[in-house]
């Protein structure tokens, strides 16, 4: 199996194989994200090399693989025939496979219509995280997300028709002590118009060498604090009454949030109370992400 440039995937997919089917990032502009800063630049690897790299594993592995994961950035912008092809290449070396994932960020999900979406279901994907971040269309132009709310409910709506499943990733803290209310609240409104299979919580940690860090450094833009960022929390579960099952599956979160929701939302929030009521200084430091 070859890689090229950094291969990130979500916890969840720890015991996944890892098939690189694209690099890069095809976006590379949130100002929070750091792994494709310096490149290398987005592309699709031939498609016979990643069935060479699925025929290796299979070498290497048998059928054992159950689950795999095509990183990187935004595997889901390859062309939907391709993909369909490397799902069913895979479906056929691992008869076992039970999931195929691939990261997709909305404004490249809505460009294959329910049709394609439905095709690469029927190819075999069966997954797709994608990076909500906010449901604020403030934060969302200021980090230049690349996308808005109604078009992430489209494309969470359409994936969840088309029969895939739907992870979908919210950073607390995002918005900063200015947009920490709305961003609360318009997330939790997203989050009920798409009701994703899993929601999966990441509390903001400034990274090196990208945009956000400088507006932190240059004061345009204030961190939230612990308890300012359960607080967030708080106002976010609150509003949520969608069906969906929450995880803090990540080292950023100040408390480990899990359970399904609205009906687990008042232990929840009973969590985040009790949180609330220590000092602040027992929850990690601040800090800035490494490489
Ligand atoms: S779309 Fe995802 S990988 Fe690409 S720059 Fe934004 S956060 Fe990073």
């Amino acid at each position: 199996m070859r890689y090229e440039g950094p291969i990130y995937r979500p916890p969840s997919e720890a015991h996944s194989l890892l098939i690189q089917a694209t690099v890069g990032c095809p976006h590379n502009r949130c100002t929070f994200c750091l792994p494709y800063k310096k490149g290398p630049r987005y592309k699709v690897r031939d498609l016979a090399e990643i069935k060479a790299d699925l025929q290796t594993a299979r070498d290497v592995y048998g059928e054992k693989v159950r689950t795999l994961f095509f990183p990187a950035g935004n595997t889901i912008a390859m062309k939907t025939d391709d993909l369909c092809e490397i799902c069913r290449f895979s479906r056929k070396v691992f008869p076992r496979l039970e999931r195929i994932t691939v990261y997709g960020s909305s404004q490249y999900i809505v460009k294959k219509k329910p049709q394609g979406l439905k095709q690469l279901a029927a190819a075999g994907l069966s997954r797709i995280h994608v990076g909500l971040e906010s449901g604020d269309d403030v934060i969302l132009k200021r980090i230049r997300k690349g996308t808005n709310s109604e078009e992430q409910i489209q494309a969470g709506r359409w994936v969840m028709e088309a029969g895939i499943e739907l992870s979908a990733y919210v950073i607390l803290g995002i918005g900063g002590k200015e947009r920490t209310n709305p961003h609360a609240v318009k997330t939790a409104e997203v989050i009920n118009q798409i009701t994703p299979d899993f929601l999966r919580l990441r509390t903001f940690v400034p990274k090196i060498n990208t945009p956000l860090l400088e507006e932190i450094q240059n004061g345009s833009f204030q961190m939230l604090g612990p308890h300012e960022v359960l607080q967030e929390t708080r106002m976010l579960l609150k509003g949520i009454n969608a069906s969906t099952y929450l995880t803090s599956d990540h080292y950023t979160n100040y408390i480990n949030l899990e359970g399904q929701l609205p009906d687990d939302t008042p232990g929840l929030l009973e969590r985040i109370d009790a949180a609330l009521n220590r000092d602040e200084s027992i929850f990690r430091p601040h800090f800035v992400g490494t490489e």
